[in-house]
């Protein structure tokens, strides 16, 4: 079995969503946005696909990097393949992001689970079949009913607690939101929902990643009395010092890294030196699925539970194969949209939720059920 054919779709399809001028997502008015499909393709006819955005498919990368790694080789070498592919990071000059090398991993691992006819989860350790699910709210926005008060985060969480949610993460406040970021209201927001909640519902922040030291202490500090379960980077996560010291002054446990670069290695430094409690890899973070279940077998090691970033059919395969993760991250949620709509082009969503769990695919590879049909209609070019 040999790689013989790769390809990219770019094709439009109608969203809700729209990002701000820090990337944060809200909602917004529907409209035209585009999306990518990888397709790796193999001798026997076979193939495997993985979504992404165009940029991080764009014909350089596809042509310079994932044909030349990929083409002629053998997918089920899955390791020699994403090694080969991430050691050309350094010297391709910031071109080849991880996001970049994640997308082109999970369409090669989508490919070997349909050959060998398993769901990747299963592949790749079979931990387990179902997992439950913290609702992840959108960041704050200054929209009416949405999420632009204290209130609107309690009325919100009381919500997501009759839709079955077994926990909840806020995203609090961040610019270009006119007042924000602000700690008091951080604050006001986590005791709302926590009053709302009641006392033992399991409660994370994921808070403004700018804040600094001094105000990252008052917010932990408050968030810790309220009894809440993790702290998310409230710190820019470069300065792994800060994080120590941050660590070391507060008990709440303390969440990372999400976005530090340096994949496995970044995560080693953190957990060896006691920077987080409780690690963090996510696989659009860290250049895939490989890289992060590297991860969690590293806090394993460690006795340390490591928490996925991030929903989607990559994400939950991780879930499905390794024991020390709690959580799957469903999400972004807003009061004004429907998760459980599918996006045109899937047949249905990766992670339905029954009684607050998220059971794992059965279909092969990656399980996503995708509209072929619609991506072809809505092509607007193909490479
Ligand atoms: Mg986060």
């Amino acid at each position: 079995m040999k790689v013989d054919n790769i390809s990219v779709t770019v094709f439009s399809y109608k969203t809700s969503l729209v990002n701000d001028t820090d990337g944060h997502t809200h909602p917004g008015p529907e409209h035209d946005t585009d999306m990518a499909m990888l397709s790796i393709e193999s001798d026997d006819g076979l193939k495997g696909f993985c979504f992404g955005s165009p940029q991080a498919l764009r014909p350089y990368l596809l042509e310079n990097y994932i044909k030349k790694v990929f083409v002629g080789e053998d997918p089920l070498r899955f390791e020699k393949l994403w090694q080969s592919l991430a050691r050309w990071q350094r010297g391709s000059g910031g071109q080849l992001s991880d996001k970049t090398i994640a997308i082109a991993e999970m369409a090669l691992l989508d490919l070997v689970g349909k050959k060998l006819n398993i769901p990747l989860w299963k592949l790749l350790g079979g931990f387990r079949d179902e997992v439950p699910a913290y609702g992840s709210t959108m960041c704050g926005d200054e929209l009416k009913g949405g999420l632009s008060s204290p209130d609107d985060y309690g009325d919100f969480a009381l919500k997501l607690i009759k839709q079955g949610y077994k926990a909840i993460k806020l995203h609090t406040w961040m610019p270009p939101v006119s007042w924000a970021p602000n700690v008091k209201m951080d604050i006001k927001a986590c005791a709302a929902v926590r009053e709302a909640v009641g006392e033992d519902f399991p409660l994370m922040l994921d808070a403004n990643h700018w804040y600094s030291r001094t105000e990252a202490f008052e917010l932990g500090k408050a968030i810790q009395e309220l009894g809440y379960y993790w702290y998310e980077e409230p710190m820019d996560e470069h300065s792994s010092s800060s994080y120590k010291w941050l660590a070391d002054n507060l008990d709440i446990p303390i969440l990372g890294p999400e976005y530090a670069e340096g994949k496995f290695h970044t995560r080693a430094e953190w957990i060896s030196n006691g920077i987080c409690d409780i690690a963090r890899t996510g696989t659009m973070d860290v250049g895939g699925i490989i890289p992060s279940i590297k991860i969690t077998h590293l806090a394993e090691a460690f006795n340390m539970d490591c928490e996925i970033h991030g929903g989607g059919a990559g994400n939950l395969a991780v879930l499905g194969a390794i024991s020390n993760a709690r959580w799957y991250e469903r999400g972004l949620l807003h009061p004004f949209i429907d998760y459980n709509v599918p996006p045109a082009y899937l047949h249905k969503i990766i992670d339905p939720m029954n009684n607050g769990m998220i059971r794992m695919p059965d279909l092969p590879g990656l399980g996503e059920d995708i509209n072929f049909d619609y991506i072809k209609i809505n092509a607007i070019k193909k490479y």
